[in-house]
């Protein structure tokens, strides 16, 4: 039978308080982990810790939530350590924190660049190496980072998401061949148009006087399956990368997206 406990673990995963990474934590919380989520706002990982840790978990699992902002080296260093003081080693790093930054290009400023970057792109660089050594003083990890389709087919006006998506995938290959000889496992989820936060704020911009529902529905039509993604269904992903079942699956980016992605 395929193994999916997670049991004795802990997992870290940025942004895990709302949409893609409150599913996963969700997962991973009821598969027996002990979970760790990080984001701005500690009203809303209050929310999410309490709506987690209502949910039925194997014993031992745990959630606490840690108020960071990924942008800053010094926010990541410090919540590391509270993590590694709370619940030892993180053996399951999620890199999911982020939000859509698409322009034309020539409208996008430095600042802009360096901000996505430094949120998308550096916070993951960071994050890896400061759970690198323990997970191969431990010989087992896995580290699941959270793109967009756009890394293998950037277009026009999705700069800079696109290319800092792209060197997130290029970073994932890089984690996985030096992960390999001490199992740590390191794969890339490449999202499509999943219904979370991100898009309710999408809907608020749009100003139609649409209902939240017929808006999703309409923008599933569009796509092959005929519907966005549940956040559920890419935690069901998530939580396959992060399990011993997928103990020989390194350096993949997959494509979570319904087909969406013209590129395999
Ligand atoms: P949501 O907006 O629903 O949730 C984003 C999460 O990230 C929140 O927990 C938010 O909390 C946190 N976050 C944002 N910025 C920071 C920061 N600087 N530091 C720490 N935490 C931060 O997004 P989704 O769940 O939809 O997206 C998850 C990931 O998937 C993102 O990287 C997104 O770009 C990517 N993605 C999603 C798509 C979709 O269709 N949903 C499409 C393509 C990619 P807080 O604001 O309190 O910090």
């Amino acid at each position: 039978m395929m193994d999916t406990s997670l049991e004795g673990k802990t997992a870290l995963i940025t942004g895990g308080s709302l949409g893609l990474g409150l599913a996963t934590a969700t997962a991973y919380f009821q598969a027996g982990a002990s979970v760790a989520i990080l984001a701005r706002r500690q009203d809303v990982l209050d929310t999410a810790c309490e709506s987690v840790g209502k949910t039925e978990a194997a014993a031992g699992a745990r959630i606490k939530g840690y108020q960071c902002d990924v942008s800053s080296l010094r926010q990541l260093e410090e919540c590391h350590a509270g993590v590694v003081a709370d619940f030892g080693g993180v053996d399951i790093l999620v890199n999911n924190a982020g939000q859509s930054a698409a322009g034309r290009f020539a409208e996008v400023t430095d600042e802009q660049w360096y901000s996505d970057i430094d949120l998308k792109l550096m916070a993951a660089v960071r994050l890896s190496r400061l759970v690198w050594p323990h997970m191969e003083n431990q010989q087992w990890g896995r580290i699941i980072n959270v793109l967009n389709v756009y890394a293998k087919t950037p277009d026009a006006g999705t700069a800079p998401t696109s290319v800092t998506r792209a060197a997130g995938m290029a970073l994932t290959k890089v984690l996985a061949g030096e992960g390999a000889p001490h199992n740590i496992l390191v794969n890339a989820m490449l999202i499509g148009f999943i219904k979370s936060d991100q898009i309710a704020r999408r809907y608020a911009a749009s100003g139609t006087g649409q209902s939240f529902d017929d808006f999703v529905a309409a923008a599933g039509a569009r796509l092959p399956m005929g519907r966005m993604g549940e956040a559920e269904e890419v935690a069901n992903l998530a939580m396959f990368l992060a399990a011993p079942a997928s103990s020989y699956v390194t350096g993949c980016a997959i494509n979570m997206d319904g087909g969406v992605s013209k590129v395999v």
